[in-house]
């Protein structure tokens, strides 16, 4: 592979599968089942004609099937030119092991579309969608039971919004239609906070991480994440969500951000709603008034920092960049953003990892939320919001009655407040990321054999996974 160049997907699924082997290699896993769970369950290809401005246009997409042990089938659908069925593969096993990690009870698939999308008009990516809908679904590889979408790399809740109209015009009788694909508009049966899930996730993954002195320690740092220069690669959905929260709640300084067009860096820390709205007006990041612009984007990645946060796509950490990284820490915020020779690489040179299949689990846990949702058809909160409220105000008025003085207004407030959709989506997706973070540290600390945390984090899903193979059988 090129310096610059990203990997193809067979490098990628390669990478993963010696990542996994990793893991295998320090279990006591019947060699059979860890075959069977490595293995991709199946994978459709469809290509397919759309008009387009009066020409007859090809285009060709897949969805992978990782695993079925859980169902549904869960994980994003992509839109770029970087897809193939190997990258779908790699990432739909990926859906498995995140699902497993942070215990969303389903298996893990992921599709993409050969496209990009910048090149075509709204009513235009409308009508490939609706067509790519028709295909997976008359192939038996979308439905609210068995396999379900979300948003990834290129797509939204907007393509989310037609894909659910399409299934429900094809399958009306189906009372869960609007379960057939997560990350919808809230209008449509989304769920609020799905939209920042996957940085919020981060920021929960990196408090986390910082109540563990031990760890923090042992990746050169101390305190908290107040003060910490943090580097991020990519300023889509999920990094500029991360950067956000972590900047503005948390008092971290995002000392660079890095673009397609290069990068800009202010070791001041940057204003990362301000560049967002720049980037969206400008396509790029070059003439960003907060901040120094450099051309060259990938020698940033290699900048002094306390975490670095890869958010954009696969393999950008690799054999021959790997050595100059200077993280203490790097939270994986896209899938796969390091290769395997790149991992060990920046093992031997005592830089921690946060893996991807735990650090970016955040969108399909709220994702998780979202279907069920869609399945009791019910919003969360709605049936106990004003009883929780009723029941704050009463203990505020006993303890004015009780003490002869009020109840200070601030804790009045959070005392009688029940509880809405967007706290209990927040405080779910908490109690996962702090929990499974947990869960990859003590797997770590118990077992020498095991090196890093991803090694950790898979041996945890795998014996996870495995466990229902044995329970349930192959047949
Ligand atoms: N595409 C996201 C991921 O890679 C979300 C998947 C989902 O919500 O199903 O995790």
């Amino acid at each position: 592979m090129s310096k610059n160049s990203l990997p193809s997907g067979l490098e990628f699924r390669q990478s993963v599968d010696h990542m996994v082997d990793r893991a295998i290699a320090v279990m006591d896993l019947d060699k059979g089942i860890a075959n069977a769970i490595k293995a991709c369950t199946s994978v459709l290809q469809v290509t397919f004609p759309v008009e387009i401005k009066g020409k007859i246009e090809m285009f060709t997409g897949w969805r992978a099937v990782h695993s079925i042990h859980r169902l549904p089938s869960k994980g994003g659908i992509r839109y770029a030119h970087s897809v193939d069925q190997h990258e779908v593969e790699a990432l739909a096993a990926l859906m498995t092991y995140k699902c497993a990690i942070v215990d969303v009870p389903f298996g893990g698939s992921k599709g993409g579309l050969y496209i990009d999308p910048n090149q075509y008009t709204r009513d235009e990516l409308q009508d490939i969608t609706r067509r790519f809908t028709r295909e997976l679904a008359k192939k038996g590889f979308l439905s609210p039971a068995t396999n379900v979408p979300a948003p990834d790399v290129g797509t939204g809740q907007r393509e989310m919004a037609w894909i659910a109209d399409t299934y429900k015009h094809l399958y009306p009788e189906d009372v869960n239609h609007v379960a057939c694909v997560t990350g919808k508009p809230v209008e449509h049966g989304g769920i609020r906070g799905r939209t920042e899930a996957t940085g919020r996730g981060i920021q929960f993954a990196l408090q986390e991480f910082f109540r563990h002195p031990e760890e923090v320690k042992a990746a050169g740092m101390s305190g908290s994440i107040e003060g910490k220069q943090i580097i991020i690669q990519g300023l889509g959905n999920v990094g500029y969500h991360s950067g956000k929260f972590l900047s503005e709640e948390d008092g971290a300084k995002i000392i660079a951000v890095i673009e397609h067009d290069g990068a800009i860096v202010n070791p001041d820390g940057i204003h990362i709603e301000e560049l967002r709205f720049y980037l969206n007006d400008h396509q790029g990041v070059k003439g960003f008034a907060g901040g120094k612009y450099i051309e060259d984007g990938s020698s940033v990645l290699e900048m002094k920092c306390d975490i670095l946060i890869p958010a954009a796509l696969e393999g950008v950490i690799h054999k021959d960049n790997a050595g100059n990284i200077k993280a203490n820490l790097i939270a994986e915020a896209a899938n796969g953003p390091i290769t395997f020779e790149g991992d060990r690489i920046l093992r031997s040179n005592g830089v921690k990892v946060l893996p991807d299949a735990y650090v970016n689990a955040g969108g399909v846990v709220v994702s998780y939320f979202e279907w069920i949702r869609n399945l009791t058809h019910l919003r969360f909160g709605r049936l106990e919001r004003r009883f929780d409220e009723a029941k704050g105000n009463c203990i505020v008025h006993a303890l004015n009655e009780m003490t002869g003085k009020n109840v200070p207004e601030h804790i009045k407030h959070n005392l009688a407040h029940g509880a809405d959709e967007f706290d209990l989506v927040r405080s779910g997706l908490d109690d996962s990321m702090r929990l499974s973070l947990q869960e990859i540290i003590d797997t770590y600390n118990r077992d020498e054999k095991i090196e890093d945390y991803r090694t950790a984090a898979y041996v945890i899903a795998l014996s996870k996974v495995s466990r229902s193979y044995l329970d349930i059988g192959i047949f």
